[in-house]
């Protein structure tokens, strides 16, 4: 018996019939459609070859196409793999290599991407979504049959194909961000991906009615696993917008009295800001939730004041990815917490020797629970060093709980810098220079120095249309933080190098400013 994500539309299908389960590009698709194109989905996949654990990647925005091929895949236990859109060539091509995909479905407005993407991989079947206009499709991939996805689908047996697939099976590759090195592979089971949705559903209060309004890309684990997956589950409507514009999205909020959007700090940022937040009516809102990082005050109360507060949290790819939250009654009290651990899960703060450490104390984030990953991908030494003991998984993160759990983040261990013995975070050093109008986005890396070990520099980009100086920035720092906090050295310049999801990559500006 299937006992894995896949079923949930198929027991969805009677459970919810007529209801609507996604509106994608304007067109509403019910539970009971939506079940019926999943089934037939799989059984073209199986016809082309795809059978239990065999790889299927996925590259394109926010669609319909997206999640039926993730429950065609996990009705046939099939492994899921989403591709970042924001991808270079040479990047999608290791992930399709990486994971040893076969099947490769993608957007028609992404073809010289997953073509190029595609060379030398084991990819035997492209299949295309068509967003619009008349089909097409030569053959540029020697030896890959390329077909229209509506097509596959329209030829599709109409049965439910009847396939073994237990809690442990794994669901998924979802490769992080890529923040700290090589993006990692982590490989997700049917397990992970339903405690994390029961952990969402019992945390966030989800119910049937919702309206959840998806503007952020499913192929970040954040929107598949907090938003659109726990509101399948529970038989919600899901809207899916390919990309985040603002003022359209107020009008969808509207237009469809959506009840939950989710996004980072900046997404609700500039909603507030757009002229039309003051005229729409976002009364229908009573969920928002927001990751990535703590959300700014001035952020929180142009909200507040229409009556919205915050569900924050904290996660990673390899918990799938909820591992904290905080609720929004807490979101003043517990200004700057990433919250408490999900219902299901646990977290722990410890020493480099594993040694928990009280609160208040900082030492690494270790997480335990049914949603967090056994391994990565084909890469036994990252599994190894993430369970260092083989019990908690280490997320590389460092932070301190506070008397009553509430969890404080303070940076990634990777980019902490020990300076005379004293540890500085560079996120904390960060959100004072970014608090400076002028400056637009500021990343603290450490230098190597003859007597202190290591000191901080800040390398900062400046707004369009704004000037600012090292000196306007230490003047700045000067008495917000401690001295030995204060970079000792400013640069600026034009731009910083980041990851497909907007990270800073550290890594590469150590290589690039430490001199
Ligand atoms: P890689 O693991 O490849 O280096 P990554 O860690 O950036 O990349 P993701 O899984 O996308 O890949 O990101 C998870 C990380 O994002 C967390 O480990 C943490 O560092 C950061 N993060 C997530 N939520 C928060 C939050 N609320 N506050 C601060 N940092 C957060
Ligand atoms: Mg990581």
């Amino acid at each position: 018996r299937n006992q894995g994500v896949g079923t949930w539309i198929h027991r969805r299908r009677v459970k919810s019939a007529g209801k609507t389960a996604l509106i994608s590009g304007g067109a509403e698709l019910s539970y009971d459609e939506f079940a019926r194109r999943v089934d037939r989905l799989a059984n073209a996949f199986a016809a082309r070859g795809v059978a239990k654990g065999d790889r299927v990647a996925y590259l394109g925005e926010n669609h319909a196409a997206f999640l039926e091929t993730f429950f065609a895949c996990g009705t046939l236990g099939a492994v899921f793999v989403p591709l970042n859109t924001r991808l270079a060539p040479p990047e999608i091509q290791f992930a399709l290599q990486d994971s040893g995909s076969r099947v490769l479905v993608h957007a028609r407005t992404l073809e010289p991407l997953a073509v190029r993407g595609g060379k030398d991989t084991a990819l035997t079947h492209r299949l295309v979504v068509e967003d619009a206009g008349a089909a097409g499709g030569q053959e540029p991939l020697p030896g890959v049959a390329v077909e229209l996805f509506e097509d596959v689908i329209a030829g599709g047996e109409d049965t439910h194909p009847d396939v073994e697939v237990s809690l442990e099976d794994a669901a998924m590759i979802l490769y992080t961000s890529g923040t700290t090195g090589r993006p990692k592979g982590a490989l997700l089971t049917h397990g992970n991906m339903t405690w994390n949705s029961v952990n969402v559903l019992v945390d966030y209060d989800m119910v049937s009615s919702d309206i959840a309004l998806m503007i952020a890309p499913m192929f970040h684990v954040a929107s598949l696993g907090m938003g659109v997956l726990p509101a399948l589950l529970k038989g919600a409507t899901v809207i899916l917008e390919p990309r985040f514009e603002p003022g359209r999205t107020l009008h969808l909020i509207e237009k469809y009295r959506a009840t939950s959007i989710s996004g980072v700090p900046t997404t609700y940022q500039m909603l507030c800001e757009h002229p039309d937040w003051e005229s729409t009516d976002i009364s229908s809102l009573t969920k928002l939730t927001c990751g990535g990082s703590a959300v700014p005050m001035r952020v929180l109360e142009a909200y507040e004041n229409r009556g919205l507060s915050f569900t924050g949290g904290y996660g990673m790819t390899e918990t799938a990815p909820g591992a904290t939250s905080l609720a929004p009654d807490k979101s003043r009290d517990k200004a700057g917490s990433a919250g408490l651990p999900h219902f299901f899960t646990d977290v722990r703060i410890a020493d480099p020797a594993g040694e928990v450490l009280p609160a208040g104390q900082v030492g690494e984030i270790q997480i335990m629970g049914p949603n967090v990953i056994k391994e990565y991908w084909n890469r036994p030494d990252a599994t190894a060093e993430s369970y260092a003991d083989g019990v908690w998984f280490r997320s590389g993160d460092m932070g301190y709980v506070d008397e009553e759990g509430y969890l404080y983040i303070s940076d990634r261990l990777k980019d902490m810098i020990i300076s005379g013995g004293e540890n500085i975070y560079p996120a904390e050093v960060e959100q004072i220079i970014v608090e400076l109008e002028a400056v637009s986005s500021a990343a603290v890396i450490g230098v190597p120095d003859e007597k202190w070990g290591e000191v901080p520099r800040a390398i900062v980009t400046v707004r369009d249309g704004y000037q600012v100086t090292a000196e306007d920035i230490q003047n700045h720092l000067q008495g917000r933080l401690a001295r030995y906090k204060i970079p000792k050295s400013i640069i600026i310049v034009e731009d910083l190098p980041r990851t497909a999801s907007g990270k800073i990559r550290k890594a590469d500006l150590r290589k690039q400013y430490s001199q």
